[in-house]
């Protein structure tokens, strides 16, 4: 099959072969055949070494996958999935039996990893996944939204959730106009939040449902100040590190809750612990989603959520599209068309 591989971590190592072993499926797995997949900064730290554990070698990356069942295996029973069904791929390896598995934390499996990194991904023809990975998603559902919620749609999903936003509450988005920013945009508003978005693209207010939108990063605080009449934001995404911690931390209001799923600049941060508890501010670390969320997520999104899509790149150039994920003049998702 033909499939995006590398025999040793870097960039220049990664390769496209027709001649890929593919996958064979065991009584419980289901074999997909690949329709888009997502790009995100996971995949590059996968391909360029910056994540240890990357197994098996050569590695196929490729961690938010959608296609079309091709195959199943004979003790498949979950849904009732079938050969030609639309899926998306959950791309959690858990073992179900850990104390976090029990706990319904399925993506903080201590036995567990990525699909992608710890096991072959879905930058390839095929991919094959135990059926517990496989959600089955609505037949009018387009494969750009389909490639954006394993990772880019269930990663703000979750962290809200885990954040407890509340109808009417402020929240403020930094970096509002990536992947997970434009999903956590609309998912804040579907919740009843008043979106406060930080980005320099006005489509992220005008066509994603922003309620305000700072342009200025160095404005955000002063600006912040204004909209929210002097109470400073209820919940403050920032997952874009370092460089903005101080803007994000001293947006958050009083009983206010800030929360990461990312550390795009870097991840050492100086924390001022007097204004956490005076204000008592709560920190939150969050990763990934459950099953459930995902599950919630296909069931409410075919009509309701919608993704920019920058630019979609054949799988032969799957190396400019990791490239492009930190071009300055990046302007929505990246894509790759496998199939
Ligand atoms: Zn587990």
């Amino acid at each position: 099959m033909r499939a995006a591989i590398f025999e040793k971590p870097g960039l220049e190592n990664l390769k496209v072969i027709d001649n890929a072993v593919k996958p064979k499926i065991s009584e419980h797995d289901v074999l997909i055949r690949i329709k888009v997949t997502g790009v995100n900064p996971i995949d590059h730290f996968v391909v360029s070494g910056a994540l240890p554990k990357v197994n098996p070698f050569p590695h196929i990356p490729g961690a938010e996958s959608s296609g079309i069942v091709e195959e199943v295996g004979s003790h498949v029973n979950t849904n009732n999935l079938k050969k030609g069904d639309r899926v998306v791929v959950h791309n959690k390896v858990f073992d179900g039996t850990c104390d976090m598995c029990l706990h319904g934390l399925d993506m903080l499996c201590r036995n567990g990893g990525l699909i992608g990194a710890i096991t072959n991904g879905g930058f390839a023809e095929y991919i094959a996944v135990p059926e517990g990975n496989v959600f089955k998603i609505p037949d009018d559902m387009d494969w750009a939204l389909a490639a954006s919620l394993p990772v880019t749609s269930l990663t703000p999903y979750h962290a809200l959730k885990d954040a407890s936003l509340k109808i009417n509450e402020y929240l403020l988005v930094l970096g509002a106009s990536g992947s997970t920013g434009m999903i956590a945009v609309q998912l804040g508003k579907k919740m009843g939040a008043i979106v406060i978005a930080v980005s320099k693209h006005s489509w992220i207010k005008n066509d994603f449902g922003a309620d305000y939108i700072i342009t200025d990063y160095d404005k955000v605080i002063e600006k912040v100040k204004e909209i929210t009449n002097g109470k400073m934001a209820d919940v403050v995404i920032n997952s874009l590190g370092v460089n903005t911690w101080d803007t994000s931390f001293g947006s958050v209001g009083i009983n206010g809750r800030w929360v990461a799923f990312g550390g795009l600049t870097g991840a050492e941060v100086q924390l001022n612990v007097q204004s956490l508890y005076s204000k008592q501010i709560k920190l939150i670390g969050s990763t990934g989603g459950t099953r459930k969320e995902l599950q919630e997520l296909v069931n409410t999104s075919s009509k309701q959520l919608k993704v920019r899509v920058w630019k979609k790149f054949k799988l032969e150039d799957v190396k400019e599209a990791l490239q492009a994920l930190f071009a300055k003049e990046r302007d929505g998702r990246i894509l790759l068309d496998v199939a």
